[in-house]
């Protein structure tokens, strides 16, 4: 991206995700997220003196997992290395990780839906480690305290080249490798819990000389458009260094994202020097070809293909295939109504509205919807097939999220709550009947012309209802009601009368 000031944007991302094993990488802890502080932790974790780490088989196959879905090579033999620093949130004073033999090498990804066209970006290495404990600045007032739960929750860490040229490659990056991992279930990829977090490294490229400027890192980017926005602002902040005549320094900065903009977290004149050896306590970890297939055939469908497959063989819009190709949940529900009998269309549209608004409003993930397609399917029908009415439907699938009784048959729901329409619209004409006979002084106003009284008897008309009836077949039994015996000097059977009635004196 040529910024005007003869520099070009130079941005990899370093991406850090949490393994979904049941427990954690070096120990039996559960490995669970949002439990009371230290409540999952063991003298492993807190790295007591004697404590040993076993290597979770899990967490292995996982992070094995991960590299196929990012194309990378899986090395038959790596080894677990000790990288020593001192923090106060890793007790041990060093982290298990890996250095110079990763378990994951040489992938890349394809940046798709970029203004410029696709363009495929390299990923350098994979690699297994522990996660840190946390600090807890503040939370009585002064001082620090440390939470050891997530201490020795599986990480895979996932360094990518520095191929990136604008802010929104960048993101696209962090969102296709969050799509590919969620995809294969290695990670729930909640940014928002920390399970998929970001670094990202900034420099400039002089054009003129062709000469790399100082590269920044950029911690604590925690979202998809915090990434996006982080990468511009310091792309920016070093411009303007360089427009004055600066010199960049090499540092690590933290992202505010509430300010829009990073500040100094600590410079670093070289390179740090963590000391890394090989883990005395871990043998060199070996994976044969046959597990690697074995793990390749477990490769899902993943959403970018699985949209245009919504789109081109199923034929939704574009828009509707984006929505439905992820999260798993989302594609497992829409994909089973479909199986079941719902035309691809109409599912998407009822998920869309119906489905989504649910979730939204009662707060839940999709993960949670308590019934499958078949389901959907079956409600779909009765709506497809006029005996039930959109309004109908969406009270129907309110029950259904509390009740499997009426997620197990939503036609009998529908009947209980008196919300099916009746056929040939005779249950319809007695309520019309029966809201006019309740509304004398509307039906004379209707007579005298008065076109807003139609619309007062069908809104009773609908309330009498109470949603289980289809808008148009109600009015429609409310104009033959009216023109009807008792009824004749109305003269309203259609919008055609409706016009030519008009201020016609009765
Ligand atoms: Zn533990």
């Amino acid at each position: 991206m040529n910024r005007g000031t003869g520099h070009s944007l130079v941005c990899g991302l370093e991406i850090h995700v949490e393994l979904a094993t049941r427990t954690k990488v070096l120990c039996a802890c559960p490995n669970r997220f949002g439990a009371e502080p230290n409540t999952l932790a063991c003298p492993v974790c807190a790295g007591l003196p004697g404590a040993l780490p076993v290597l979770n088989a899990e967490a292995v196959r996982l992070a094995v997992l991960a590299g196929l879905a990012l194309d990378c090579t899986i090395r038959s033999r790596s080894v677990m290395a000790r990288k020593n620093y001192f923090y106060p949130d890793m007790p041990k004073g060093y982290q298990i990780t890996q250095y110079e033999e990763p378990l994951c090498v040489d992938g890349s990804i394809l940046l798709d839906d970029l203004p410029g066209g696709p363009r495929r970006v390299r990923i350098e290495r994979a690699h297994l480690e522990e996660d840190a404990g946390k600090l807890l600045h503040d939370a009585f007032g002064t001082g620090t305290l440390v939470d050891l739960n997530r201490c020795g929750v599986p990480l895979l860490e996932i360094v990518g080249a520095p191929d990136l040229r604008t802010p929104e490659e960048a993101r696209r990056m962090m969102e296709i490798v969050r799509d590919r991992l969620e995809a294969c279930g290695v990670s729930d990829c909640r940014m928002e819990e920390g399970s998929l977090r970001a670094d990202v490294n900034v420099s400039l490229l002089d054009e003129a000389t062709g000469q790399f400027g100082t590269r920044v890192e950029i911690k604590n980017v925690n979202s998809f458009r915090a990434v996006e926005r982080a990468v511009a602002s310091e792309a920016r902040r070093q411009e303007r260094i360089l427009g004055a005549g600066g010199r960049v320094v090499r540092e690590t900065r933290l992202w505010d994202d509430g300010r829009g903009e990073s500040r100094p977290m600590r410079r670093k004149e070289t390179d740090d020097d963590y000391r890394y050896f090989p883990e005395p306590d871990l043998p060199a970890l070996r994976i044969g070809p046959e597990e690697v297939e074995a793990l390749r055939r477990r490769l899902p469908e993943f959403p970018a293909e699985r949209r245009r497959r919504y789109r081109d063989e199923m034929g939704l819009l574009d828009a509707d295939a984006l929505l439905l190709c992820r999260p798993p949940a989302v594609a497992r529900l829409f994909e089973s109504a479909c199986a079941a009998g719902a035309s691809p269309r109409a599912a998407a549209d009822f998920l869309r509205v119906e489905v989504f608004r649910h979730l939204n409003r009662a707060g839940l993930d999709p993960a949670d919807v308590p019934f499958g397609g078949e389901s959907l399917a079956r409600l779909l029908a009765a709506v497809g097939a006029g005996r039930l009415a959109p309004v109908g439907a969406r009270r129907v699938l309110e029950r259904m999220f509390e009740d499997s009784g009426a997620a197990a048959d939503p036609e009998g729901e529908a009947e209980r709550q008196g919300l099916l329409i009746r056929s040939g619209g005779v249950g319809l004409d007695d309520l019309a009947r029966r809201v006019a006979a309740a509304h004398p002084a509307a039906c004379q106003d209707l007579r005298a012309g008065k076109e807003k009284a139609f619309s007062f008897l069908l809104g009773q008309a609908m309330r009498e209802a109470r949603g289980g009836a289809d808008p148009k077949a109600l009015a429609e039994a409310l104009r033959r009601v009216l023109s009807g015996p008792g009824h004749e000097s109305a003269g309203l059977t259609g919008p055609a009368e409706q016009a030519g009635g008009k201020g016609d004196p009765a």
